[in-house]
Formats: structure tokens, sequence, C-alpha cells
């Protein structure tokens, strides 16, 4: 019997939605698997923390989690509250406070699921895109000055360093070495931004040595977005900067039906701290409340965390069952085009997970 303790953050708007329903697919896994457990504990961080203590998360939260062997995170963001301290106040907190480098984001088109590219069949996109999570256009580098003055100035400077660019490329190398067609796209800005993004150029040059079995190729950002539009099955595995791998990310997202469906893991490879496994999408706040959010997302991240655990049989289980569920068009929730609740949904998948292990 194995036993694996995650923290649960559901944070603010859908996430409490979508968190609480993540859980009880946990517990239908472990009720059908027999040597699987899990311990969790639940932390009310975010917008409403913030109301009581002025402050997202305290500010020894860290220490709290460092113990879980990985965290289930909702979305941070409250209508009243500004983005920046939100997302600071709590994501990234635990994001670089666990130096959670690799941003993995896989997209497909799940069966039943009908995306908006007319030309493009279900197997021609498959993608994974590695962000860099740790520093670059995110690292909060800058300032501002004269503040409210005419002269007012201010800089958000990109930051990226020699190993952090190294220990993406390689993570980046790597996933692609592993996926069947060992392809991968290294995406830049080096024509316009010429000392950070030529370095990055640089270092994917050496690395791509380190791995003489992976295809690659270099492509601009801009030029990215219309290859993923009008030719995405010539893409496999791609890695960007936190800023362009955060843009491609939503675009990849929306290609493939739903930023409902999305997931994603933060990963620190090394292993060092517990990882984070989160749906890509927000808090939602035109559908918060309603019952409407679509939970798959977060059981598609329950999937990368299982599949970080080592239990890549309970990831296969749930992803089956995730597929199963989204083949039928009755089990649709409205950003699908449906008309089913959250609760259907989680209804459903829980049940396909307790079936699947009856029948083998
Ligand atoms: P969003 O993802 O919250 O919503 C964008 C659109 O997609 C909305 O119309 C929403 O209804 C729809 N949508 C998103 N997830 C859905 C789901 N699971 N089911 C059905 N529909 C879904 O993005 P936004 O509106 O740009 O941001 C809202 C807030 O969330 C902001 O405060 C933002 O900062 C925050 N945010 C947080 C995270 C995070 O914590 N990782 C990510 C993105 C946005
Ligand atoms: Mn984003």
């Amino acid at each position: 019997m194995k036993t694996y303790r995650i923290a649960l953050i559901p944070g603010d708007g859908i996430g409490k939605e979508v968190i609480p329903a993540g859980r009880e697919l946990l517990e239908a896994l472990a009720a059908a698997h027999g040597a699987l457990r899990f311990e969790f504990e639940r932390f009310d961080w975010g917008g409403d923390h913030y109301r009581a203590h002025g402050a997202m998360m305290p500010a020894d939260g860290l220490d709290a989690l460092r113990a879980m062997d990985a965290i289930l995170f909702g979305s941070a963001g409250d209508p009243h509250i500004p983005d920046h301290i939100t997302l600071w106040g709590l994501r990234l907190k635990i994001c670089q406070g666990f130096d959670q480098y690799a941003n993995v984001r896989p997209t497909r088109i799940l069966p039943g699921i009908d995306g908006p590219l007319k030309r493009c069949g279900p197997l021609d996109l498959d993608w994974v895109i590695v962000r860099e999570n740790s520093e670059g256009e995110y690292s909060g580098v800058g300032g501002r000055v004269h503040p409210g003055q005419p002269i007012e100035a201010a800089t958000d400077v990109s930051m990226m360093t020699r190993a952090g660019v190294q220990r993406i490329m390689r993570f980046a190398f790597g996933l692609a070495q592993s996926r069947p067609r060992k392809r991968l796209t290294v995406v830049t800005k080096s024509n316009a931004q010429r000392h950070a993004m030529v370095m990055w150029d640089e270092i994917a040059l050496q690395v791509a040595a380190e791995f003489p079995d992976v295809a690659w190729d270099k492509e601009l950002v801009d030029a990215c977005t219309a290859r993923m539009v009008n030719r995405p099955a010539t893409l496999d595995t791609l890695v960007a900067t936190n800023l362009h791998a955060d843009i491609l990310s939503d675009l990849a997202a929306a290609l493939a039906g739903s930023l409902g469906i999305a997931p994603t893991a933060n990963l620190d490879p090394e292993r060092r701290y517990p990882s984070m496994f989160e749906p890509i999408h927000g808090s939602a706040f035109d559908i918060m409340g309603k019952g409407w959010a679509n939970p798959i997302g977060t059981f598609w991240s329950i999937v990368m965390l299982l599949e970080h655990l080592g239990e890549a049989q309970a990831a296969q289980r749930v992803m089956q069952a995730i597929e199963h569920v989204t083949a039928d068009a009755a089990l649709h929730t409205r950003d699908l085009g449906g008309t089913a609740t959250t609760e259907q949904v989680t209804r459903a998948v829980c049940a396909r997970v307790g079936a699947a292990a009856l029948a083998g």
C-alpha cells in the first residue's frame, strides 16, 4: 500500500469548484485501485486569505507544503484584487520557492472534442510545450521611478542565465527524446532581441549535441503561432521562454478545443521539492459559482501528477476515463458547446475509473 500526501490549493473563482472535483477523482481512484492511498491537506489561500490577512498565503506557507508529495492547484485571481498581487503572492511564490523550473503543457484533441482547425485531423495535433518557469521575462527584475510624475519610467528586465537556459534545454531535449517522434522546436526571437535570445539559441545548439537522436529546428515565436495553425503536424515538443510559452500554450489550448481542458505541471525535475499540477485556466469570473466549470483540465493535471509520482498505470486509467467521457457529447460542459455541469462530468469520470478497475 502506497500513501501519497497531496496538498490541495483551490485558490479563487472556479478553482474552488474544480479542485474538490479533483479530490473526488483521486478518492475514486484509490477506492478502485487497492494499492494506492492519498492523504489530503487543504490550504485555503487566495483572495479571501488576502482580505483577512493582507497576504495571499502565510509567510511560512512553503514550509507547510515542503513535506508533500505533490500539490494540486486551482487558480489565483480575484475580481477585487489586482492580478499582479494574486499571481506573485501565491502561484509564483510556490513555483519560484520550489524552483519548479520546467512548466510542461501537453496538448491533444481529445475524442469527441471539436477543435477550431478545420483542416486538422485529431492526430495532427499532439504537442508538449515546455515553458521556462523560473526566470526570463517573469524574473521580477525591474522597477518604477518618479511614480505619477510626467517623467515616470518603468522597466521589466528579462533575466536569462546560462544555467537556467541550459537546464530547461536539457529537460526539453530529454522530453522530446522520450516521445515517439523525437522532435523538438526551439522557439526564439533572436532577430529582435539580440542579447538574451541569442544566448538562448547558442545554448540550444550546444545542448543539442548531447541528444544526437533528437531532430530539432528553430522557429521565431511569431512565425510559430502561424505554424501552429497552418502546419500543426510539423510540431511535437516545443521549448520557449516564460512569456512566449505562456502565450503559445493558451493558443494551443484553444486549438485543442477549450481552455477548460488543458493541463499543466510545474516540475522540479531534480525532485528537491514537491511539484505542482494545475489546469492552465484562471478563475473564470464570468462563470464562477454556477457549477459550469469544466473539470477536465484538472483531471488531466492529475494524470500528470500520477505520472510524476511514478504511478503510470493509474495515470493511464484516469486518462482513459477522461477520453471515454469527452467522447460523449452529452457530457460536454458549456465551454465545449454542451450543457453538462461540473458535477455530472466528475461523476462520469469517477464512475469510469471505478468501472475500468473492475474490467481489469
Ligand atoms: P480564465 O482562464 O479565467 O477565463 C478565460 C475564459 O475561459 C472565460 O470565458 C472562462 O469562463 C473560460 N474558462 C476558463 N476555464 C474554464 C473552465 N474550466 N470551464 C469552462 N470555461 C472556462 O482567464 P482570464 O479571464 O484571463 O482570467 C481571470 C482571472 O484568473 C484573472 O485574475 C487572472 O489573473 C487569473 N488567472 C490565473 C491563472 C492561474 O492561477 N494559473 C491563470 C490564468 C488566469
Ligand atoms: Mn497564462
